[in-house]
This record gives structure tokens, C-alpha cells and sequence, in this order.
């Protein structure tokens, strides 16, 4: 047991719309399977978050309804709350990007880097959209590739030869908004000088070992084109630039991505704040034994390996140019960037614009939240693309958790109270009986340092492998032929119990809510995995209300280690702890499906 502090930094979901489960495959589950297991292991984990509510979409979202921006993030960030707590996804805090605190903490980490000489000015060509005097964002304009001759690419890449590309060079330019030829015009805006932070972030990679092959390859080919980025948009719906021509202008914002990840530290800071210690996010930020792990999908890769390590390096004072460190003192850099490929659906790329779609919600009204998380955790996408098919969700569900997991639950603690009533009291266990609780307490060690790593795939797996010695231990002793041997039966019995509640240990992380019930049809009282809350706050410093995902994970009972069942505890005939899906579900989501594209 060890009490090192973790910060679970999950990527912050944009509230232009509901979630889809492709994107909770990505940040979601995996951040909160890693967050469950570390607090079980005894470590101090915070898991904040929040809803990413700043940028063009949600500004181009409330033109074509004829509402604010703050309307649409208001409505989007309330519905996501609900959907990751419906997932059980125990965030410390899940807060938003249009907090007061959020905008002060980010304006901070810009003059500190404004102070190190790690931002400047410069002039561009932006797009503007004739019609409105909006700057066109470069994911808006599409035209012909310069490179390949391509006529669908976007401002800022061709799909085709895969080139990133800047939308003034684009042949034929028009905007995917209204059919107009973007004009260019000139602008001044604040870069950031990513050329400054090349040694220092190659130092950095150099160190990180244990990264995904994938991502850390991913992240070190970035630094042979490092170029200054733009750290302001020509937007009137952001974080204001704090400095004293631009605090007042209304066509001048900070980058939504350079707001988003600052998103991290502000979070911790309102967590710590709204716990009645300001000052307890340093635990996790300036402790040199303090960890953090950012869970996210791959296209997020750039922007958490690079862009935030830099903005971070140079806050610190830690770039080319030198410098100190701002007021908040030196901060972390993140211990490891956790990156999941990408989930498609039925073979297509899951689009909420071309309604490839299964919303997390919807999901959520018509299955158990543990069936996703399992499946996520099983055949997700943790290393390469995978495919979601309904056909193979339900066998996972049906043969896996229902026939494997499920079912040696429910013919052990079922035998058990028929005949006992209670946890038998064993008699002297035999080789067999031995070897299975050798294999089920051991499988702590192996299945833990798996999730340590974030080995997530192999762990669960490891931990269905040892599900499955059980139910050959279950067949071989067959305590159902035992009745004119009630003691070797008590034994059978109560071996199968230790061994389900040292399972239900292993499959916490994934599986909280029939963990929680699995205790409980093991005689367990109280809350074994804690729930995470949905509690309705005000801004700390400006009163606008909104919810918060929150709750009190230390007082849940799970730890990660083989914790011994009382004989003569209680049990009760057992209910189902999953729910078997009959064939017609397949057809029916993939009839949803076809209509919805
Ligand atoms: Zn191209």
C-alpha cells in the first residue's frame, strides 16, 4: 500500500453536443477504471474535468438556433453531467471551462508565459466570413488540396494525403457554413514560441518510457516540425486577453484548445477551493512524488504532449529563453499522456453530422451501465481502432458477463443460502480449494500492476481468466452432488465465495454498480464503490449556477486486496446481477441505426 498523490486529468468533452460513446471509450471509462483502481491501491487520487464550452462550433451552434453561446453550454454541459454520472465516472470534480475561476487561472498562465518572453505578437492572414465580419475557424472553410488535388480538404488538413495545411492555401476556399468565399484580412494576434520548448520537451520525452509505443512515437515525430502557434483567435466568445489594449476588445480571444488543457490546473485549484483548502491542489501539482496521468482519444495527442508541456515549461521558466516561475510557483509536467485509438460503429467512423451516432444516454436508457464500461474495457479501442457491432456487445454481455461472471455469483451464493443461509463455515480446505484462493488473492499482484500501467485490456482479461478458474473449480467440486456431505459442501461453498469476493475486487475498477451489488449478495453492509453525485453549486466568485460532478470516494470500502468473508454472514436467494440481451436487440439498433443515417 502506498499514498502517492495522482491527478487523473481526463480530457475535457466539448458541450456542442450530447456525448457519444465513442468518445467515453476514448477519456471516460478508461480514466475512471485508473482512478478506481489507484484509490482501492490506498493512493491520493484527484480526477477532475469539466465541460470544454469556449470556440467556434458552439458559437456557430447558437446562430443557427437563435440563442446565446452560454445558452448552448449551459444546456450541453447539463446534459453531459448527466450522462458520466450515469457511467459512474467518479470525477473528483467535473466542472466547466466558463467559470470565473477558469478564466483567472488561465489569464495567469498567459502572462506567465508573456513574463518568460514565451509568447509575442505577430501578424497573420485569418479568414473572415464576408457576410458576418466572423472569423471562419479553419475546420469551416474547405477547398482543393494545394498537395494532391484533393476537392474536400479542410483549412487545417487533407483527409486525402493527410497534409496539414493552412486554409489560405487552399484552392477555391469556401466556407461549410454558407457556401462564401472567405475573405483574408490582417490580424494581429499572440504566439506561442513552441521552437523555444524543442530541448526541453525532447528532455522531457525522453524520460517517458512507459508511454504507449504509439503515443510516445506519435509525440516525438512532433518536435522535428515545431512552429510558434497562435495562442488568440479573431473570436468574440473566449477568455479575454488580459492585457490592456486587448481586455476590452470583443473581436479577441484565447485559443479554445490553450483555455481547454489550462482546464486541468483550474479544476484542481476549484476543487481545492471548494474544499476548505485553497492551497491542497499543490499536493498534486508541485510535489516531486506527485503523478499525472491525461487520458484521452488520439486526436488529442498534440495538444497533451506538446501544446500543455509547453505552456507548463515555460510558466515554469523552463524553455530556451529560461525565465522563473509565475505566482502559482513550478508545476508538474503530466507523468504519462494515456491515449486510446478510436471506436467506430458497425465499420463506419462514428459522426453526430451524418448521425453515425449511439448517444451515451441512449445507451444508457436501454442497457447497463456496466455492460458498456465492460465492453469498453475488453474489446475497446486501447491500442488500435476497433469496431463496435451490436451483435458483439451482446455476446460479450451474454457470454462473458451474464454466463461467466454473472452466473458463478449467482450458483454460489444461491446454493449457499438454500442450504446454509448463510456463508458456510469450512471445514479443512483441500489442495484444490487452496489452490483456487492461492490463484484468486494472487491475481491482485498481476492484475494490479497491469492496471498500474494502464494495461487496461490485459487486466481485465487476467481478471475474467482467474472469473473463469472459478467456475471450473465450481464444476469439478460440483457442491450440488455433495448432499450426503454437507461439510465438504460447506467448504466447496465457502471457497467459492472467498474466491467471487476476491473477484468482485479485481473487477471493481471496471464494473462499480454490480460490484456494489455483488457486495451486497455476499452479506456486505454500506458502500463498497462509491457513486459519483451530481451537486448543484454556484461560481465561487461571479454566483452563475451549474452542476458538478463530485463525490466522497474515500469512504467506499473497496481495496485492493483479498479481503476475507465472514462464516455465518447472512445471505439471502440472489437477482441477476446482469441482464441477458435477447437476439431481436441486434436488429432493432441496427433498424434504429439505419434510420438515423
Ligand atoms: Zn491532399
Amino acid at each position: 500500500m502506498s499514498d502517492r498523490h495522482i491527478l487523473t486529468a481526463v480530457a475535457w468533452p466539448y458541450a456542442n453536443g450530447p456525448r457519444h460513446i465513442g468518445h467515453v471509450s476514448g477519456f471516460g471509462v478508461p480514466s475512471d477504471v485508473f482512478s478506481r483502481y489507484q484509490r482501492m491501491a490506498g493512493n491520493k487520487v484527484l480526477m477532475v474535468s469539466g465541460t470544454d464550452e469556449h470556440g467556434t462550433p458552439i458559437t456557430v451552434a447558437a446562430d443557427a438556433e437563435g440563442v446565446s453561446p452560454q445558452e448552448i453550454a449551459d444546456r450541453n454541459n447539463r446534459i453531459i453531467v448527466g450522462d458520466l454520472t450515469g457511467l459512474g465516472l467518479s470525477y473528483d470534480l467535473f466542472t466547466r471551462t466558463t467559470t470565473a475561476n477558469h478564466a483567472a487561472v488561465s489569464q495567469e498562465i498567459f502572462l506567465g508565459l508573456l513574463k518568460n518572453g514565451y509568447v509575442f505578437p505577430q501578424t497573420t492572414l485569418g479568414a473572415i466570413s464576408p457576410s458576418t465580419g466572423r472569423t471562419l475557424p479553419d475546420r469551416y472553410i474547405e477547398g482543393t488540396c494545394p498537395i494532391c488535388g484533393y476537392d474536400g480538404a479542410r483549412g487545417d488538413q487533407c483527409d486525402n494525403c493527410g497534409n496539414q495545411l493552412d486554409p489560405v492555401d487552399l484552392v477555391n476556399p469556401v466556407s461549410k457554413i454558407n457556401g462564401e468565399t472567405p475573405k483574408f484580412v490582417e490580424s494581429e494576434h499572440w504566439f506561442l514560441d513552441l521552437p523555444a520548448f524543442a530541448k526541453a520537451l525532447g528532455d522531457w520525452l525522453g524520460t517517458r518510457k512507459s508511454w504507449r509505443p504509439n503515443v510516445l512515437n506519435f509525440s516525438v515525430n512532433l518536435l522535428e516540425d515545431l512552429k510558434p502557434r497562435s495562442y488568440t483567435r479573431d473570436i468574440d466568445w473566449g477568455i479575454r486577453i488580459p492585457l490592456p489594449d486587448w481586455q476590452d476588445r470583443d473581436d479577441k480571444r484565447i485559443y479554445v484548445w490553450f483555455d481547454a488543457v489550462v482546464g486541468y490546473l483550474s479544476a484542481s485549484i476549484e476543487w481545492a477551493r471548494r474544499s476548505g483548502d485553497p492551497e491542497a491542489w499543490r499536493q498534486w501539482w508541485q510535489s516531486p512524488d506527485a503523478d499525472a496521468y491525461y487520458f484521452m482519444g488520439k486526436d488529442n495527442i498534440v495538444f497533451h504532449a506538446e501544446i500543455w508541456p509547453a505552456q507548463l515549461l515555460g510558466y515554469n521558466g523552463a524553455g530556451d529563453r529560461g525565465g522563473s516561475p509565475g505566482s502559482y510557483g513550478t508545476l508538474n509536467l503530466p507523468t504519462e499522456v494515456v491515449s486510446s485509438e478510436f471506436l467506430t460503429m458497425e465499420g463506419k467512423k462514428f459522426s453526430s453530422s451524418r448521425r453515425v451516432v449511439i448517444y451515451v444516454r441512449d445507451f444508457l436508457e436501454r442497457y447497463d451501465a456496466d455492460a458498456l464500461r465492460y465492453f469498453i474495457a475488453v474489446a475497446g479501442p486501447e491500442n488500435q481502432d476497433t469496431d463496435f457491432t451490436w451483435s458483439e456487445f451482446r455476446r460479450r454481455n451474454n457470454d462473458e458477463l451474464v454466463a461467466g461472471w454473472g452466473n458463478l455469483v449467482n450458483r454460489s451464493v444461491s446454493m449457499a443460502a438454500k442450504n446454509v443461509g448463510a456463508v458456510p463455515q469450512p471445514g479443512d480446505l483441500t489442495d484444490a480449494d487452496r489452490d483456487l484462493l492461492a490463484t484468486t488473492s494472487g491475481a491482485f499482484g498481476t492484475v494490479g500492476e497491469l492496471l498500474g500501467r494502464n494495461r487496461q485490456k490485459a487486466a481485465i482479461n487476467e481478471a475474467m481468466r482467474v472469473v473463469g478458474e472459478a467456475n471450473k473449480y465450481l464444476s469439478d467440486q460440483a457442491p450440488w452432488k455433495l448432499k450426503e456431505d454437507p461439510a465438504r459442501r460447506d467448504s466447496v461453498l465457502f471457497t467459492a465465495l472467498q474466491a467471487i469476493k476476491d473477484c468482485n475486487g479485481l473487477l471493481s475498477p471496471f464494473l462499480p454498480h454490480a460490484a456494489q451489488q455483488v457486495h451486497e449478495l455476499l452479506g456486505g453492509e454500506g458502500t463498497w464503490s462509491v457513486a459519483p453525485r451530481i451537486e448543484e453549486v454556484t461560481d465561487l466568485d461571479d454566483g452563475r449556477p451549474y452542476p458538478v460532478i463530485t463525490g466522497d470516494y474515500g469512504t467506499g470500502q473497496a481495496v485492493w486486496a483479498s479481503v476475507p468473508i465472514t462464516p455465518g454472514t447472512p445471505l439471502e436467494a440472489p437477482k441477476p446481477v446482469f441482464t441477458k440481451l435477447d437476439e431481436s436487440i441486434v436488429d432493432e439498433e441496427l433498424r434504429r441505426f439505419e434510420e438515423g443515417s
